[in-house]
């Protein structure tokens, strides 16, 4: 764990650039900083390696104070991508991700080995070894700026805004690239982003960011579900209950059947008939007023690994307001939910949550939860409605 008590960074005359901040970074996960330009994101994290030392407070790394580790030290143990790459535009691919062993001496042998296997790790063809930054896509570059990063097998990584410059398509390579690193490798990650969007589907935590100061810290469900003040609430967005069930298992939801036909022409029932193919896979709806004709299906959603979010867009994308519910690989019909089902699940979701936190709250476990207090009901984490405002 990295922990920032007190931390305070001035650069000069002027609002310091980080004031008064208190934040615990998880070993092992991955920590998103969020928050608009020039909030001090990347100032806390050059004071992580110490490529810049607080003004005041302390920062501990596994309970030593940071500035009982050698500099050095701490460039080895902890990887730094930043922005746009950073790639040393005269140097090759591979000279770039070897940097890091270069500068701790490793023989040229060994050297070419990690650039092999980095390469590898980025999915990066190994014909791309030879070239200059330049003869890259934006997202090839960006991934041997994460090639880098990880060359000496650091501990923690350090990723300032790394997807900002490529389009989404490519950013959303990369995000995926990253969360499988931090499955595979088991890194500490902190990541800097603007972006809530990707800070939600990055981050086993988020740190919210306002002027210096942090504004809320948690796991991207709990920031979506109870917004800690008006600033986190504004900075969210409107659609946050939407993007909340993202982060429901479907799972939850209790399935229904529906009747069921192989012969779209013979069925005329009132009530919606689910037509099937012979392999019991779901292909449309008996369309009530014309006869032998299939109705869409609409999308699908498999309760083993899908969220609430999709299953309630294939309750909106279905023609009969069912979402159907498919399983195995061979995706076959297994049941179907209506809209109202999916609402007395989140709500009963809803409630446990809140029960939860309330438990939570009275132990020692919420020390995570900073906040510098905009609203009453940010200081107050053991009142039970802020966790359950849905006025806004
Ligand atoms: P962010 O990464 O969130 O955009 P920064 O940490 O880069 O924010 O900057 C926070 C504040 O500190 C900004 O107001 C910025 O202008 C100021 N700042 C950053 N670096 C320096 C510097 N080297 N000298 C003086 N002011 C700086
Ligand atoms: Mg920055």
């Amino acid at each position: 764990m990295i922990e920032f008590t007190h931390v305070t960074k001035s650069y000069g005359r002027g609002a310091p650039a980080v004031s008064d901040l208190n934040l615990q970074i998880p070993g092992h996960k991955t920590t998103v900083i969020v928050g608009p330009s020039g909030c001090g994101k990347t100032t806390t994290l050059r004071m992580i390696n110490r490529m810049l030392d607080p003004t005041s407070g302390t920062i501990e790394w596994d309970g030593r104070p940071l500035t009982s580790y050698g500099k050095t030290e701490l460039r080895r143990s902890m990887g730094y991508v930043i922005q746009a790459s950073g790639l040393f535009p005269h140097q090759t691919v591979a000279a770039n991700i070897a940097t890091v062993p270069r500068l701790m001496g490793w023989d040229s042998k060994r050297i070419s080995r990690r650039v092999g296997e980095l390469m590898e790790l980025t999915e990066l063809p190994p014909a791309l070894a030879g070239r200059y930054p330049s003869e890259l896509s934006g997202g090839q570059q960006q991934r041997v700026g994460v090639a880098r990063g990880l060359a000496a097998d650091p501990i923690v990584l350090l990723m300032d805004e790394p997807f900002s410059a490529v389009d989404p398509l490519v950013r959303a390579g990369l995000q995926d690239l990253v969360r499988g690193l931090q499955r595979d490798l088991d890194k500490t990650i902190v990541m800097i982003t603007h972006d809530l969007d990707e800070a939600i589907g990055m981050g086993d935590m988020v740190a919210i960011m306002k002027q210096g100061g942090i504004q809320q810290v948690g796991p991207p469900a709990e920031i979506l579900d109870a917004p800690a003040n008006d600033f986190v609430r504004g900075f969210i967005g409107k659609d946050r209950g939407f993007r909340g069930l993202g982060f429901v298992p479907a799972k939850r939801l209790p399935l229904t059947a529906v009747d069921t036909t192989r012969s779209p022409g013979s069925a005329t029932r009132e009530a919606p008939v689910l037509v099937l193919d012979e392999r019991g896979g779901p292909v449309g709806w008996v369309d009530a007023r014309r006869p032998g004709h299939v109705l869409e299906l609409g999308s699908v959603f498999d309760p083993d690994v899908d969220s609430l979010r999709i299953a309630l867009d294939a309750a909106l994308s279905s023609p009969v307001g069912r979402a159907v519910a498919v399983s195995g690989a061979a995706s076959r019909y297994a049941g179907i939910v209506t809209v109202s089902d999916l609402l007395a699940a989140l709500a009963a979701h809803r409630d446990e949550l809140a029960d939860e936190r309330g438990g939570a709250d009275s132990g020692a476990t919420s020390a995570g939860r900073t906040s510098t207090g905009e609203s009453p009901d940010a200081e107050s984490p053991e009142s039970p409605e802020s966790g359950t405002e849905d006025t806004a």
